[in-house]
């Protein structure tokens, strides 16, 4: 079976914890690998490796890093195809799924290209008499990221790439569900020739993730995953004096005004709930309708558009969705189906006896859609995660916006209307960090930036995006005056003018 070990110092080496965790394909419910789970030992052992790289590497001139980002771009495009096989087979998601997983990933190494002009400070001439004063970003030092399961390719790029390109090294710890890309992608800055070091990979769970919190020399710590993590990881991260952005959870709204287009709507609200089995930060999860025409008319398109939803395995391309990550994943999304039922919204699909034929261990969750949801159910304040949308019925506008506004989480949401109005109301009164106007998913492109706002997000600056070189960088602001303007002796009062 195969075993995967950690990345440091430029090449593979097996873990020496004597602990290890199953990475499966969901797919077929089989154990795939093994994978080490890193002491605080070897997590300070990289953590050192790391430091003694950074030295060098942060004194390489920006165009250089660059060059290096260019020829890991073109190495990730030449590769795009089997880093997608291997993570539609470790995460479940299909493979054309997983090649949007790893564009939007190497779309912030383009980013991260730009580096020379991204760090140039700010300079004023003449700021005194014979004065000069200018702002420079300098690295930081060892920087470390700590990334989910859902998005193997995308989230580790999204750390690694601006945080190496700022003249940092990186310490990543990837999902131990699917370590196999992230492993990978780390051979591939090598190869595209990245000093040994630049770029460590320690697997692991909750004992590793503690150690990098703890270690002194980590000056900065990016984190994606759920909210209690992310709570967690701010609070202790920031209490030893690191720097740390820790994005969580979600539950992403859609409203419906009753002047959408619904073919379209519906077209866009699908793909948004279910796709990648609804194990997206900015799946939509909770669709609003406004008016009961709306509802109405919403339901009567939806209900055989998810009822016909095909799931199939990761590697059919011509599947909407696959499995879960998890057989826990599974039992998960069940339970809160229960849950739903218990508080009294009408599971109107039912995909809990879904079973994928010749695959009955697979982690499969047929799709799942629950109408008449109110906003004290469980269902509708917790995220689940899974292939299952609640629709909350709102009366009017003021009604879905008090929703998205009031719930606990505010990761993305979308208003799908005709009427600019509206629209530009919902863009500047919604209490959420990731607006869509007519678009479902609204993810930001790699050079705006990524973060939600409430508890999906905790710490200043998102990711990617000019504030990821805020995040990875330290400002340092010189006022220089030099040898003529000394000519008139000392001063001992503040200067005026
Ligand atoms: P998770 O919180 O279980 O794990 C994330 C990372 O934290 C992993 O590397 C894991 O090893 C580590 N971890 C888990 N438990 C820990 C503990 N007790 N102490 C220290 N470290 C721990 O999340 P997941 O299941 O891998 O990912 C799904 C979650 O991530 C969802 O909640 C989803 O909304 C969220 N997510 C958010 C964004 C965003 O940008 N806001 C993006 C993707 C995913």
């Amino acid at each position: 079976m195969k075993e995967y070990g950690h990345f440091i110092g430029g090449k593979q080496v097996a873990g020496t914890s004597g602990r290890l965790g199953d990475v499966y394909t969901p797919m077929t419910g089989e154990i795939s690998a093994r994978v080490a789970l890193a002491s605080a030992e070897e997590v300070g052992a990289a953590v050192a490796n790391s430091a003694q790289a950074q030295r060098e590497w942060g004194a390489v001139n920006p165009q250089r890093r660059a060059r290096i980002m260019m020829k890991f771009l073109q190495l990730v495009l030449d590769n795009q195809k089997d880093l997608a096989e291997l993570l539609a087979r470790e995460h479940g998601k299909t493979v054309p799924d997983a090649m949007g997983d790893i564009q939007r990933g190497y779309e912030v190494v383009e980013f991260a290209c730009g580096i020379p002009h991204l760090l140039k400070g700010e300079f004023t001439d003449g700021a005194g008499p014979g004065i000069d004063a200018y702002s420079m970003r300098q690295p930081l030092g060892v920087t470390a990221g700590i990334t989910p399961f859902n998005f193997p390719a995308m989230i580790p790029m999204w750390k690694f790439a601006p945080s190496i390109a700022c003249g940092n090294s990186f310490v990543l710890k990837p999902s131990e569900r699917d370590p196999g890309v992230p492993m990978r992608l780390a051979e591939l800055m090598i190869e595209a020739g990245l000093p040994a070091g630049v770029l460590n990979v320690v697997n692991g769970d909750k004992v590793a993730v503690d150690a990098l919190l703890d270690h002194p020399e980590v000056k900065a710590i990016g984190f994606v995953g759920s909210t209690p993590i992310a709570e967690y990881i701010y609070a202790r991260g920031a209490a030893n004096g690191k720097r740390v952005h820790a994005f969580g959870g979600a539950k992403n709204h859609m409203v419906i005004m009753p002047d959408a287009d619904m073919d379209k709507t519906v077209d866009a609200l699908i793909g948004a709930g279910y796709g990648s089995a609804g194990q997206r930060c900015m799946a939509i999860s909770v669709a609003v309708p406004v008016g009961k025409a709306a509802a109405d008319a919403l339901m009567e398109k939806l209900v055989p558009r998810v009822e016909a939803l095909k799931i199939g395995l990761s590697t059919d391309a011509g599947a909407d969705y696959g499995p879960v990550i998890t057989q826990a994943a599974v039992d998960r999304v069940h339970q809160y189906c229960d849950i739903g039922i218990k508080e009294g919204a009408d599971l109107v699909v039912d995909g809990r006896g879904f079973k994928m034929q010749g695959y009955e261990k697979g982690f499969y969750v047929g799709s799942c859609l629950f109408d008449n949801v109110t906003k004290d159910m469980r269902i509708y304040k917790e995220e689940i995660f899974g292939p299952v949308l609640a629709v909350v019925r709102a009366k009017t506008y003021e009604e879905g916006l008090a929703l998205c506004n009031d719930h606990e989480y505010g990761n993305g949401t979308a208003i799908f209307t005709r009427d600019g109005d509206a629209a530009r109301d919902f863009v500047s009164r919604v209490q959420v960090g990731m607006v869509g106007v007519n678009v479902p998913i609204p993810t930001p492109l790699a050079y705006y930036s990524f973060g939600g706002w409430k508890r999906s997000a905790f710490g200043d600056l998102n990711q990617h995006g000019p504030d990821s070189v805020r995040f990875y960088t330290k400002t340092k602001t010189v006022t220089a005056r030099w040898p003529s303007g000394v000519k008139e002796g000392a001063e001992f009062s503040m200067p005026t003018m």
